[in-house]
């Protein structure tokens, strides 16, 4: 069977939720300030001292800040359960103090059930008196916390020091998941942090445990606050040595434990050199994330950065849900959280946050309606707005961004060189290369494999008038073309135009863009007040007939891999490309599921 169909059945069987995909999250209780999960029977973290106990059996149950001190390049932890986040805090805490600044952290997490925004924000109001700085991480944390939709959700964080993969979902539909990504990432330490055995068995059985060694690195260690003889039993067949040791105040004895000599996977070898066609946003953020590794890159492109459709000063980022139970909803979600993350991290103060509201396009009145219902209760990254004549939709962490001054910020790194050349087919990595194609429509003729690739017009109008003073925070509206207030003037657009050439500003196209800012004017109740055109922008985006971009290896050239067909939501998927790429290539822990790999898969157009 073809591996990518067997990767879909096995995905099936993890899709659960009322509405597939979508999880519900915790329920909590509040006892003397403690939160309990009725549903489990137990506590989230222990009554007398939550946070000593955390770090007695997880850092110091793994010698973490000790061995924190000689880490060069990368330590990995992962952690069964990720509850309230606590413990993942602790440890970032922890290595930020303790590390090396040439470290990083990966913290690979699962959970079944993510906490409400309102249960995590208490948290940190019970936490504050005593612990202050764990009380701002975690309203930090909240404010950028993933929407539950199952699957795996990115967050690169520290300027990317640490790096948060956490899988909403069945651990072990994660776990295998993890395992089954071939770039052999792994563990250097296991936090085993579900709820006691006795009340959440599935989190320790021999079945799940079975999948520790082959995803920890040699030597890897556990610790755990269970000393149960189940589960020392089933660590001991899985091949940890476990020992139990004296535990903090209020706990007798807690777990910790050590991989057998022999087992584990050691980490593989990371690329020498990354040469990328294309120095647009792809290219770009590809660029930044191995040069972010320490990787030498050089970017390939016949005009000077940010040429092509990525010259857009005006690019508004928002998850553009699809009503089907298909894949794009995780997609979108992983995203909109790991692209945003991603481009604070890497280039602070480029990325304007900034409300979106999605009006009800006019050919399907209802259909955003249904869009809302079936992702309403996926936690805080979008809410039903009042606006307009329908349902409409906010996404309150979305934003926008100037992509020229964007793509410059990412290219300014001592890793990176540019090199003025436009790339031919056939591409072959040397070796300890790879090479990246990022060269928009261009890309298909640039691959060995099929790549239908559109070309689609498009033009910005940019007016000037007067704004009013709060012009700035407005919100973006979307979904009648878009419209973007700035200080002096609004932005409008775009225009849509198959096969159209960017051969400059076309007058017809220009007045459509002010006929759709019009209308949302006056559904904002905003008068035009005498606009006057001040600037256009005309690029051509690269399109795909399924609508979802080409990223990831060509599995017939080792080495060869491709980020293109952003359309028109390159913002949004750009960064999560190029992470996705920079970790799989680079032995780090999964970016997203197998199922999205299979979706975004540049040779899923190739004929079996
Ligand atoms: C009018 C308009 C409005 C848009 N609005 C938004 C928006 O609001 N939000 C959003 O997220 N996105 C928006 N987009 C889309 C966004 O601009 C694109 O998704 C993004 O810029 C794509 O980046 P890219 O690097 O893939 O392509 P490009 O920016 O086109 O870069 C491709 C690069 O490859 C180079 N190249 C070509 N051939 C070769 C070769 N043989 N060798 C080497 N290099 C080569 C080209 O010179 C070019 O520099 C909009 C686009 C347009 C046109």
């Amino acid at each position: 069977m073809d591996p990518r169909s067997r990767a879909t059945r096995r995905h099936r069987s993890c899709v659960t939720g009322a509405h597939p995909r979508v999880l519900s999250p915790a329920r909590v209780a509040w006892e003397d300030g403690v939160p309990v999960a009725p549903d489990y029977g137990d506590i989230y973290f222990s009554r007398s001292d939550g946070v000593a106990e955390s770090t007695a059996v997880f850092l110091d149950g793994n010698d973490l800040p000790q061995r924190w001190q000689q880490t060069a390049g990368d330590f990995c932890i992962g952690e069964l359960g990720f509850g309230t986040g606590l413990s993942f805090l602790l440890a970032r805490a922890s290595f930020l103090s303790a590390a090396p600044a040439s470290a990083r952290l990966h913290f690979v997490s699962f959970e079944r059930h993510p906490l409400a925004s309102g249960d995590r924000l208490r948290l940190a109001t019970q936490l504050a008196p005593g612990h202050p700085q764990l009380a701002a991480a975690l309203q930090d944390f909240d404010a950028q916390a993933p929407p539950w939709l199952q699957g795996w959700h990115r967050l690169t964080l520290d300027g990317g020091r640490v790096r948060l993969a956490l899988y909403y979902g069945n651990a072990v539909c994660g776990l295998e998941d993890w395992a089954s990504g071939g770039n052999s990432s792994a563990a250097d330490a296991w936090f085993l942090d579900g709820f006691a055995p006795a009340r959440n068995p599935e989190l320790w059985t021999s079945d799940l445990f079975a999948h520790l060694p082959t995803l920890s690195r040699p030597g890897a260690t556990l610790g755990t606050f269970s000393v149960a003889a189940a589960v020392r039993g089933a660590l001991d067949a899985s091949g940890f040595e476990v020992e139990r040791v004296s535990g903090p105040a209020g706990k007798r004895q807690v777990l910790r434990g050590r991989l057998r000599p022999g087992l584990g996977r050691p980490a593989p070898p990371r690329p020498q050199q990354v040469r990328i066609l294309g120095a647009g946003l792809a290219g770009a953020c590809c660029a930044a994330a191995f040069a972010a590794r320490g990787v030498s890159v050089v970017v390939a492109d016949p005009e000077p950065p940010a040429t092509g459709a990525s010259g857009n000063p005006w690019a508004v980022m928002h998850p553009r849900l699809p009503l089907d139970d298909g894949p794009r909803g995780p997609l979108q979600a992983a995203a909109d959280g790991g692209s945003r993350s991603w481009l604070t991290a890497h280039a602070p103060g480029v990325w304007q946050p900034r409300p979106v509201i999605q009006l009800p396009e006019l050919r399907r009145p209802d259909r955003l309606r249904r869009v809302l219902e079936r992702y309403q209760d996926s936690g805080a990254w979008l809410a039903a707005a009042a606006i307009g004549d329908g349902t409409a939709i906010r996404f309150p962490r979305a934003g926008w961004a100037d992509l020229g001054r964007l793509v410059a910020t990412l290219l300014a790194n001592d890793h990176i060189t540019l090199h003025e050349h436009r790339s031919q087919a056939p591409l072959q990595p040397g070796a300890g290369e790879i090479i990246i194609v990022a060269a928009g429509a261009e890309s298909a003729g640039l691959l060995p494999v099929p790549a239908p690739l559109g070309r689609m017009r498009g033009q910005l109008t940019r007016t000037r008038r007067p704004m009013p003073a709060d012009a700035a925070t407005l919100p973006i509206v979307t979904g009648r073309g878009h419209a973007l207030a700035l200080a002096d003037g609004w932005v409008c657009g775009a225009s849509y135009i198959r096969d159209g050439a960017a051969d400059g500003p076309s007058v017809q196209e220009s007045e459509d863009n002010l006929a759709r800012l019009a209308h949302i004017q006056a559904l904002l109740g905003i008068g035009d007040g005498g606009s006057e055109v001040c600037a256009e922008f005309v690029g051509i985006r690269c399109t795909v007939p399924d609508r979802s971009p080409l990223i990831g290896p060509v599995a017939a050239v080792p080495g060869l891999w491709v980020s293109t067909g952003h359309a028109s939501a390159g913002l949004l998927t750009c960064p999560l490309a190029a992470e996705l790429i920079a970790a799989a290539a680079c032995g780090e822990p999964p970016v997203v599921d197998a199922e999205l790999r299979a979706l975004l898969a540049p040779d899923r157009f190739a004929t079996p």
